[in-house]
């Protein structure tokens, strides 16, 4: 079966893959929700084929990093693996902190030996013998379970010591436990933590490829790309490059949720419209979609003929949906006050700008609000993206600065004197 699976390049048709409908005349295939796949087969079939053609396969499957920001998965492995170092490691970013995204959650409550896979056959390609599973302190319920899959693995001879008899081949996986700080999600934030030290991100580069985890080359990936590379070690690249775009190639799990009738975890193709998504998750009168989380971007409706890919709208996965019946503000509001809370406090830029942006975006969303305040929302913003240390406060203004843009009239109709607005103030120069 092994020969068989490495012989032919197993055609998409032949994937464990489930057909499901977008619109009633076009089908997709989920080939990440598929059937698990059969327990060490991943592991097995990477051995038969050796961890190079392993890796082209990836390199071929176009895989590139599901967290959001679609790094190449085959070059960071390379990178990783042709730094010269004692010590090499593979850490998967469980941290899943983004509002709205919650598909990590679901591959490791249901798919967890596909995604351990994965790591284990990345350590077998890099030549990493640990590896950490960094679990957000929110998903501590999935401790215990992830816990008894690894016993269970290790039991199966898929993880410890001489994985499947191989005399140089050992590895292990530890679960670390994050406290609730949603900058541990950023890579480097999320190694020091690791590492027992305060979540601050250090600065890239050096990237971790080189400089990780005690310093030594690491790769770090998201959950899902570790499942998909698990999919693709087994069935190779071919079948996941002949979806999606040229430039995204394979399938995007989407965390789905807001106003509509059927919220929750879908498979889409990359290069899926929006409006797509909106029609297969029964959404009705949206008036915006907020895509990747708080950090993302909210597109109105002028945009929902966008597609999801990284050549147009990237995402990590989070899908939110607000109907026509929903006050932006009261979202803006949310997002504004999440921020001041997750802000580490390192950087002057995001410790004090989340502050003042939550503190006018109050003052507006209780009518005190003039002008003068977008026009200070819109100024902070920008600096908030351009001076500020890591992603967390390069991203913290994006909800304002676009609803500003977008929704001019959610702020509008606040203001204290609402004729105010026009004349004082040229949204589209100042941002
Ligand atoms: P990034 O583009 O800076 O880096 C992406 C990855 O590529 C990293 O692993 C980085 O180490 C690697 N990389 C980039 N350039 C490299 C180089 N020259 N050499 C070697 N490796 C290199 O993005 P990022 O700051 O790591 O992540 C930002 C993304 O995280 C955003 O897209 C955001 O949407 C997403 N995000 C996701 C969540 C979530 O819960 N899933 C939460 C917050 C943010």
């Amino acid at each position: 079966k092994i020969a068989e699976l490495i012989e032919t390049q197993t055609p998409l048709s032949h994937w464990p893959t489930e057909f499901f409908q977008v619109q009633d005349n076009i089908q997709h295939k989920h080939i990440l929700l598929g059937e698990p796949l059969e327990e060490g087969l991943a592991i097995r079939v990477m051995l038969a084929r050796g961890t190079d053609a392993t890796l082209a396969e990836i390199e071929k499957s176009g895989l590139r990093g599901c967290g959001g920001a679609g790094f190449k998965t085959a070059t960071k492995w390379a990178f990783c693996r042709n730094t010269h170092a004692d010590e090499r490691y593979v850490v998967c970013n469980a941290d899943e902190g983004e509002p709205g995204t919650f598909k990590d959650r679901v591959l490791l409550q249901s798919y967890a030996d596909l995604v351990f896979e994965g790591m284990t056959v990345c350590a077998r390609i890099i030549g990493a013998h640990q590896g950490f599973l960094y679990l957000r302190g929110e998903y501590r319920y999935l401790l215990q379970p992830l816990e008894a899959v690894l016993a269970k693995r290790r039991e199966q001879g898929l993880l410890g010591e001489q994985i499947l008899g191989n005399p140089n081949f050992s590895f292990d996986i530890k679960i670390h436990l994050g406290a609730g700080a949603y900058v541990c999600g950023a890579e480097l934030a999320l190694i020091e933590s690791l590492e027992g030290k305060r979540g601050v991100p250090r600065n890239r580069p050096p990237f971790p490829v080189t400089q990780g985890y005690l310093n030594k080359p690491t790769v770090v990936n998201n959950v899902e790309t570790f499942a998909l590379a698990a999919r693709i070690a087994v069935y190779g690249g071919d079948g996941f490059a002949a979806l999606g775009t040229k430039q995204s190639k394979g399938t995007k799990l989407l965390s789905i949720s807001g106003d509509c009738l059927r919220p929750g975890i879908y498979e889409f193709p990359f290069g899926v419209s929006v409006r797509e998504v909106l029609e297969a998750c029964g959404a009705q009168d949206t008036q915006a979609v907020q895509i990747s989380g708080a950090a993302g971007t909210c597109l109105s409706a002028k945009e929902f003929d966008r597609k999801i890919a990284f050549e147009d709208v990237a995402t990590g996965g989070s899908v939110m949906i607000f109907n026509r019946q929903r006050d932006l503000l009261e979202v803006v509001r949310n997002f504004a006050h999440f921020f001041v809370h997750e802000s580490c406090g390192f950087c002057t830029p995001c410790r004090v700008g989340t502050s003042l942006l939550k503190n006018l975006v109050e003052k507006v969303y209780t009518g005190h609000g003039t002008a003068d305040d977008l026009k200070d929302m819109s100024h902070i913003s920008q600096i908030l993206k351009t001076a500020s240390h890591c992603g967390l406060g390069q991203t913290a203004s994006n909800h304002i600065a676009d609803t500003l843009k977008k929704f001019p009239e959610v702020y509008r109709k606040r203001l204290l004197v609402e004729a105010d607005f026009e004349p004082a103030f040229d949204l589209d120069s100042a941002l």
